[in-house]
């Protein structure tokens, strides 16, 4: 007998009641673990429990990949022609934007985000991505290579079979929708880990995938813990491939583990530390909000964070008054208030993994020019925070801080600015501000990291291909790309009349 979460809102952005079991969802049907393990789930805003979901282990990862694996054999894969595979994720789709209220309100309470913001880009996101995959599923085609009139050659792109998908708690329905979209698109049957931090989305969303008409064991969730709910995907020898999203210390062991274990193929999704140029000749009308997008969407909780600032000298001084304002205007508190831009930090470790940061900023020298403190007293919010006087030895420089601290250099010319973007073993993104086109492109095509964006920021499409240089990742995700992942690669030699002496 799995668990149900029923929760009353009673907001002043969203009434209503959510009910929904919290068991692992395996095999279409929700269950408990075989040690009947839980984990609570605590609401970001005061640090109250909200409810207690089923956790698994190694022992239940095994059954989902049993119950993936005869779907595959018997409902999925190349049996579900790519016709039907786009109507049930078209149908997944209407189902999410049909309950997207609901949706967004659980990903507010659950990771702390503020609703109209959750509305607007987690359940915007999640539905786009699953819509464009839906495009993709029956457009999957090999090629027909010309060779001589003995032999015809071709190539299928078949499915994977069962592949293992890891998320992190910061876009919890973004991420399924990058993970799940491709891989049924592509017919392979899925073994996914919600963060153990924030599996609710993920968990209703389950009672969407059954009844939007998926066959059951094609999506399997099972919550728990990393080491080991998420080493289990990594090492099962029944998964052909994982697909994780994480940090990067995480990613190194993922990769590690699955070396050691079937060899399984990997893609990683990991952490950065992206810089945004702004030059003298840039508009601030259009710098500050998008600067402001860049470090502060999802209180800084954002692998493509814009969070290294380098501003030219002669836009120096005037970039920090209207950014410090900018700062100082943002409205923090519940995330159900309509007027709230700014939410807590999505978990008390997160909280004060960040206040730590700020910290070490303040001791080795940078000045803080705003923010830099915890805000109120119960829950865990932090002040949007800039630092000034940043160098590039700083703790605050080198490591992804994930969280609303942006930490702000000065720079003179072209070069010192490229030169100080990329000095850093990230890889993910990039942000460039000038009215100079020329200046624009030629800075977007030096800086190494996997999307640059040009005057504006932290702003992904899912027909745009995403991924790191560097140790932001292997592979990308998103667009026509992320097929590839999904698909191995047949060539098929037919021989129409070629004798072998
Ligand atoms: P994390 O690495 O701590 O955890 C990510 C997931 O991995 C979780 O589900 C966790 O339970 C699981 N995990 C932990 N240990 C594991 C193990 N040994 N084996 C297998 N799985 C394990 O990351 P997080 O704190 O949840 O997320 C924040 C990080 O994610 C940041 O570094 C951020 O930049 C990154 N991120 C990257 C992208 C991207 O697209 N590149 C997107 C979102 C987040």
């Amino acid at each position: 007998m799995s668990r149900t979460f029923t929760y009353k809102f009673d907001t002043p952005t969203y009434k209503g009641v959510s009910s929904f079991d919290v068991g692992l969802f395996i095999d279409g049907q929700f269950v408990d673990s075989v040690d009947k393990e839980t984990i609570d789930v605590v609401n970001p805003a005061n640090g109250n429990v909200l409810t207690s979901v089923t956790a698994g282990s190694a022992k239940d990862v095994d059954i989902a990949v049993q119950a993936a694996k005869k779907a595959y054999k018997s409902t999925w894969g190349l049996r579900a022609p790519g016709a039907r595979r786009a109507r049930l994720l078209n149908k997944l789709a209407d189902l999410i934007e049909q309950n997207g209220d609901e949706l967004a309100a659980l990903e507010a309470l659950d990771v702390g985000k503020p609703y109209r913001s959750a509305r607007l880009f987690d359940v915007g996101g999640i539905v786009s991505t699953l819509r464009y995959y839906a495009g993709w599923a029956d457009k999957i085609q090999g090629k027909t290579i010309e060779t001589t009139e003995k032999k015809l050659a071709y190539t299928r792109h078949e499915p994977i079979g069962v592949v293992g998908q890891i998320i992190p708690w910061n876009f919890p329905m973004m991420m399924l929708s990058w993970k799940i979209g491709p891989a049924l698109a592509c017919g392979n049957c899925i073994v996914l880990k919600p963060s153990e931090l924030t599996p609710l989305t993920t968990l209703r969303i389950a009672s969407l995938i059954n009844e939007a008409g998926f066959p059951p064991g094609v999506v399997n969730f099972v919550n728990g813990y990393g080491h080991t709910v998420g080493d289990a995907i990594t090492t099962h020898p029944g998964i052909g491939k994982v697909a994780f999203t994480g940090s990067t210390v995480t990613g190194r062991k993922v990769l590690e583990a699955a070396a050691r274990s079937n060899l399984k193929n990997v893609i990683l999704e990991l952490g950065g530390k992206s810089p945004s140029i702004i030059f003298d000749d840039a508009d601030l009308d259009v710098v500050i909000p998008w600067t402001g997008h860049g470090i502060y969407l999802n209180q800084g909780q954002a692998c493509s964070a814009s969070s290294r600032l380098y501003v030219q000298e002669g836009i120096y001084d005037e970039f920090i008054k209207r950014f410090t304002a900018f700062s100082e205007a943002i409205t923090i508190g519940d995330p159900f208030d309509g007027a709230t831009k700014h939410g807590p930090q999505a978990s008390k470790a997160q909280f004060e993994k960040i206040l730590g940061y700020i910290e070490s900023g303040k001791s080795e020298g940078a000045k803080v020019q705003y923010g830099g403190n915890r805000h109120g007293t119960e829950g865990y919010f932090i002040q949007p925070t800039i630092f000034t006087e940043c160098k590039p030895h700083m703790k605050i420089v080198r490591e992804e801080i994930f969280g609303p601290v942006a930490v702000v250099s000065k720079f003179k010319t072209e070069e010192e600015a490229i030169e100080l973007a990329n000095d850093s073993n990230y890889g993910l993104a990039s942000s460039i501000f000038s009215t100079n086109i020329n200046t624009a492109i030629r800075v977007a095509h030096a800086i190494e990291a996997g999307t640059a964006w040009v005057n504006c920021a932290n702003f992904p499409e899912p027909y745009i291909p995403t991924g790191g240089f560097k140790q932001s990742g292997i592979g990308r995700e998103l667009g026509e790309y992320a097929l590839a992942n999904y698909t191995e690669v047949k060539a098929v030699h037919v021989n129409l009349g070629l004798q072998m002496r």
